[in-house]
């Protein structure tokens, strides 16, 4: 196994505090790995400000080939790569090998196509006598810092339309999942030139703090926590940095009474519970007209009882459990607080599951109102909360009455009825029926406090490059 960090051409261990990794199957220890000293990060941003000339220089094709390469790679190593992250975050073997992966390796081809068509529009005479160009050029050197949810898919997001776009990088995982970053980081020191990617490795509080406040990084990428997001810009306030923030989802379903309601289900049975639902646009907060209403539930809540976890053939599992302790501790107190409500009923899961590991049963709240917390709160578990409306405005209304707007979704046979919905939803994307999908051309961002800036697509490459105006006088 891969544990040292990556700085310039060198590997090497931090050291400072050694940090448990775990396994959250099981709660055991998979091993400890200490973090950086401000020394070592200090390094490691110098190695990608001595890089940035030579990289940025490259030619969008030379830059191309680099990510095609590093692409090969890991679809090469597939099966490691899946087995490793599957062993860090508990996530099915078969998600990552299936859907994770494939996804991954489509995001480095992805954006070594999408470089070499990036154009500046403009080349004219806009003043007479002199001749205007425009140029997207690199924005410099790169502090970029990932969750746990996803950590293998995070790092392509963020480093692929970063190199591509001629910037340099240091990369700081997730204290909680740092193994398949320091493959990563193997396999990017065998490809790439020494300096363009930088990993380091430590808390958000150590090394994350230094990353965001070293006066030699022009930007910050971040996925996480809105408290976080807001350390990252006041951080940013003081030296002016460039900022790109990925921050958390309370994903509104709104279920019309003509939708098809065996879709609906299966739909949410897999895009509510996914990554046991540690996902920022998890399908968690439904809307169900009261004409469907209590079929909904009542099919929503058996379909729900069938997820396969725990079991002990990995192959079986549809979810695993949560990354930690403290995560499935801080679901379990959403639930129960919900459940000492009344009004709510937990129609499905509600309970901590298995001796070992980090397990909750997939859970369905049913009767929540709008100011219930289940209702207002990021999860970020396999929990999904059911609120009744009688009137189409409501539910339209409702959906939007949350600090966050990065995903929903609308279910109904109606278009029209589906694209007025979607005109007034204030979210990043919106699916209809359908939730959760995404593709590499299409941009994945929030509004409101889930954040700016888009990961994947061209609009990634525009968030990475800086716009600049050339002018010749003739
Ligand atoms: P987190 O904010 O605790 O940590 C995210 C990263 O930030 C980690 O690497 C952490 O070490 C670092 N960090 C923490 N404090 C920091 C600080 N003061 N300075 C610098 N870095 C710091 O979030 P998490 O618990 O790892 O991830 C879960 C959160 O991420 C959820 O809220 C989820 O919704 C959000 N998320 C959002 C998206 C998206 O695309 N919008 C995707 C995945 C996860």
């Amino acid at each position: 196994m891969d544990t040292q960090m990556l700085i310039g051409s060198t590997f090497e261990a931090g050291t400072e505090t050694e940090e448990k990794v775990l396994n959250p199957k099981t709660g055991e220890t998979i091993l400890e790995l200490p973090e950086a000293s401000l020394a070592q990060v200090d390094a490691a941003v110098d190695a990608a400000e001595k890089s940035f000339d030579n990289w940025s220089a490259t030619t969008p094709s030379e830059r191309s080939a680099y990510l095609l390469k590093i692409a090969d790679a890991i679809e090469a190593d597939a099966d490691g790569f899946a087995a490793l992250e599957s062993l860090n975050c508990g996530k099915p073997i078969n998600a990552v090998r299936n859907d994770e992966i494939p996804a991954i390796v489509d995001c480095w081809r992805f954006f070594a196509g999408a470089i070499r068509s990036l154009h500046g529009p403009v080349a004219g005479e806009y003043l007479p006598g002199h001749t205007s160009m425009i140029r997207r050029d690199p924005v410099g050197i790169i502090g970029s810092i990932a969750p746990w949810n996803y950590p293998l898919m995070m790092m392509a997001w963020k480093l692929a339309p970063a190199i591509a776009g001629g910037n340099t990088v240091v990369f700081k995982p997730s204290e909680q999942t740092p193994l398949t970053a320091l493959k990563m980081a193997k396999l990017l020191a065998d490809i790439l030139p020494e300096g363009v990617v930088n990993v380091v490795l430590g808390r958000g509080e150590s090394v994350g703090n230094a990353l965001i406040n070293h006066p030699k990084i022009n930007m910050v990428s971040i996925t996480g926590d809105i408290a976080t997001g807001k350390k990252v810009l006041a951080a940013a306030a003081k030296s002016v940095k460039r900022t790109h923030l990925e921050l958390g989802g309370k994903a509104p379903v709104i279920v019309y009474d003509d939708a098809d309601l065996e879709a609906v289900v299966a739909g949410i049975r897999t895009f509510g519970f996914y990554n046991a639902g540690q996902d920022c646009t998890a399908a968690c907060r439904i809307y169900a007209s009261d004409k469907i209403y209590d079929n909904f539930v009542a099919d929503l809540a058996s379909a729900v009882s069938t997820l396969k976890f725990n079991q002990a053939d990995d192959t079986e599992n549809e979810i695993g459990p949560l990354i930690s302790r403290r995560q499935r501790d801080r679901v379990e107190s959403f639930v129960t607080r919900a459940s000492e409500h009344s009004h709510m009923e937990v129609v499905a899961g509600g309970k901590v599951s298995g001796e070992k590991g980090f397990f909750y049963a997939p859970t369905v709240i049913a009767g929540a109102l709008q100011d219930d917390e289940i209702v207002r709160r990021e999860v970020f578990g396999p929990v999904v909360s059911v609120t009744r409306f009688s009137e189409t405005d409501d539910a339209i209304a409702w959906a939007n009455d949350s600090d966050y707007g990065l995903a929903s979704s609308v279910w109904t046979k109606d278009i029209s009825r589906a694209m007025k919905t979607a005109a007034r939803l204030r979210y990043g994307c919106t699916w209809i029926n359908t939730h959760f999908m995404l593709c590499n051309e299409m941009p994945h961002g929030g509004l409101k406090q889930s954040g700016y800036g888009k990961d994947m697509s061209v609009y990634a490459l525009e968030d990475y490059t800086a716009v600049r105006h050339v002018m010749i006088a003739h």
